[in-house]
């Protein structure tokens, strides 16, 4: 009787200690009519502490303003937290918002505005957990209350006023403004009425194009991606463009009136075919191991630099991009030679020693009458088989691929721990045809 007893209190503590972990922390993000921005935290069960699952800074002590004076928000042990100030349980506590843009370490925006008012915000900037966060907590109850002019634009579909979601993992971008959306066979797309002529006929020129483009060597997306391009101005000077995607978004921001006056097209264009491309990766694109990351972002190099090729009938920029990899790629690799202790320090490595890898593959492919979509697909059925998003995977399905000289070299890029990358991407430089423009096909 005892022992059933506890055993009871056990599965009912359990059960309590779940629902805490998944659910406790609702929150509300509130605009209001005077377009002044709040968050609300509740917790049915008093908490003394509610903490951010990611700090990238320390920006919210300065940013977040407590509405109620016994409220502080501090850091400890590299988190930020919400607590009272005389340490005392609570269930509710709410903060107005610094709605301006700011970039993150290593974090997407937490505001980007349009010029006219509208707000793109990051959702994974308000995930926050009672009293500590674990790792295997990844579902958030968010809701926006805006008002009822808005519109709220929520993994592609469009509510009016109000809208809620459970948001996991990195989290999405969520519009909220007056703005209306262009729903087109590509996109559900806000783009700021306040960005120059010459950048919005670039992206409705050029965007559907490498869209298709795409679309034609990997099959169509089966879903209608979010874009969203936005403008904001900056009182003390700053200026630059900050972007990127999320599942099924991409988006764009430009600050600061220098940042538009003069556009460089071939950037903006690459930036462009460089995150489309990531949505059409599919899953084989999620790759979590950091040393692997070469995978996904060597390969929407090189697709951006194929694609911009096709779409502009311009090899220039892509071989330049191309000389560039090389050069970047042997100076990190010349003061750490391994691949992976080189990754720690510089994550721009996947970038150049990637788009050169997919370059040496794609020359080998063509010579096999194939090209290194069909590769990537193969390496997605894989994923989606069961595979692992890992480099294993990219070189099993590679075999056929490719010359067996290669794929031993590739695998030993792979598997050995003591490999020295330096020489291998010396050697795959010093190999390579000068003539070489670039082609698929
Ligand atoms: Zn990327």
């Amino acid at each position: 009787m005892y022992r059933s007893h506890k055993l009871l209190i056990l599965i009912v503590l359990m059960f309590l200690n779940m629902g805490l972990a998944a659910s406790e922390i609702a929150t509300v993000i509130k605009k209001s009519d005077d377009g002044v921005w709040r968050v609300v935290y509740s917790s049915k069960i008093p908490v003394k502490q509610i903490v951010f699952k990611r700090s990238p800074d320390n920006s919210r002590v300065n940013r977040w303003k407590p509405i109620a004076a016994d409220f502080q928000i501090l850091v400890e042990n590299g988190s930020e937290i919400v607590s009272r100030i005389d340490g005392g349980p609570f269930t509710q506590a709410e903060f107005t918002l610094t709605s301006t843009y700011i970039s993150l370490p290593k974090e997407y925006a937490p505001f980007s505005p349009f010029s006219d008012g509208g707000m793109l915000l990051h959702s994974g900037r308000f995930f926050a957990c009672a009293e500590s966060c674990d790792d295997s907590l990844n579902k958030w109850n968010i809701k926006v209350q805006a008002t009822k002019k808005d519109n709220i634009i929520v993994g592609g579909v469009i509510h009016n006023g109000e809208a809620s979601w459970e948001d996991s993992n990195s989290g999405i971008k969520v519009y909220i403004g007056e703005g209306e959306p262009i729903i087109d066979d590509n996109f559900v797309s806000l783009i700021d009425t306040g960005l120059p002529d010459q950048l919005k006929e670039m992206m409705s020129s050029y965007l559907p194009k490498i869209l298709l483009y795409y679309s034609n060597k990997m099959g169509a997306l089966n879903y209608r991606p979010s874009l969203f391009a936005s403008y904001s101005h900056s009182d003390d000077g700053s200026y630059g463009q900050q972007g990127g995607i999320l599942p099924g978004q991409i988006f764009m921001h430009w600050y600061g009136a220098r940042a538009i006056k003069e556009i460089d097209e071939n950037s903006t264009l690459w930036f462009f075919a460089h995150e489309v491309a990531h949505l059409y990766q599919g899953k084989a694109g999620k790759v979590e191991v950091l040393s692997d990351a070469w995978l996904h972002e060597g390969g929407a190099e090189f697709f951006a630099g194929i694609t911009y090729q096709e779409i502009l009938d311009d090899p220039k920029l892509f071989l330049d991009k191309l000389e560039k990899a090389q050069l970047n790629c042997l100076n990190i690799l010349e003061n750490e030679n391994n691949y992976r202790k080189a990754v720690l320090t510089n994550t721009k490595i996947h970038y150049s020693c990637g788009l050169l890898l997919f370059d040496v593959l794609n020359d080998e492919l063509k010579a096999r009458k194939s090209n290194i979509f069909e590769l990537w697909m193969a390496f997605n059925s894989a994923v989606e088989n069961g595979g692992s998003v890992t480099s294993s995977t990219f070189i099993e399905v590679a075999k056929p691929f490719v010359s067996y000289e290669l794929w031993l070299n590739l695998s030993q890029f792979i598997k050995n721990p003591e490999f020295n990358s330096k020489v291998f991407f010396q050697n795959l430089i010093d190999n390579k045809p000068k003539t070489k423009a670039g082609t698929v096909t």
